[in-house]
């Protein structure tokens, strides 16, 4: 099972982590995945990248890889790289805003096949934005690939969605918090609150 191997490495890297999290949505988890403690090892993000080529199997068979900043980005190159492939990445617009353009003088051939990478599904805003990016290009989108769904299935691309990992990460609002109301101590992924992970 890929995702069961998937998953065991995220345990090995320290990215799933147990405790008491606010997640940027301002609802409050037990769970929580630090993509860049798989993100920052090139050995693990290279072996991630090949179960996730594996699984998509002809759905890899594209000419370009495409992936956001920042996750999707490294990404999208190790894909690249192990399929022998050209990447290209989809940058904000402009500081601050949501929109997201392919920059830096890449030139893609209208009706080229992609793929399209990213880290972390929650509610899609990148995969949109990355989508939309490449809409000028003209381009023939096979599959959507993720590393981790947070949304198990939830949302329809349009082209085929494929993830090492999908599970629903359990989370409340503040007020229903049963952590909270316990006193568990809330901690803010990516500050440096947050106890470094043993791996
Ligand atoms: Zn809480």
């Amino acid at each position: 099972m890929p995702q069961e191997t998937f998953i065991e490495l995220l345990r090995e890297v320290g990215a799933l982590k147990q405790g008491h999290f606010l997640l940027s949505s301002g609802r409050h988890s037990d769970q929580y995945v630090e993509k860049f403690d798989l993100l920052r090892q090139p050995q693990a993000t290279e072996e991630a990248c090949r179960q996730l080529i594996e699984l998509l199997g002809p759905l890899a068979d594209v000419e370009l890889v495409v992936g956001p900043t920042t996750g999707g980005i490294l990404l999208a190159f190790e894909m690249g790289r192990q399929q022998g492939l050209p990447a290209a990445y989809s940058e904000r617009a402009e500081s601050g805003s949501n929109a997201r353009v392919i920059k830096r003088g890449t030139v893609i051939r209208p009706g080229t096949s992609v793929l399209v990478v990213d880290d972390i599904l929650t509610t899609g805003g990148s995969v949109w934005a990355t989508l939309a990016s490449l809409e000028v290009h003209d381009v023939d989108v096979r599959a959507v690939a993720m590393l981790v769904d947070r949304t198990a299935g939830q949302i329809d691309f349009g082209p085929p969605l494929v993830s090492l990992a999908s599970f629903a990460i359990e989370s409340w609002p503040a007020d229903q918090c049963p952590l909270c109301a316990e006193g568990v101590p809330l901690v803010k992924p990516g500050t440096t609150d947050l106890a470094p992970s043993v791996t």
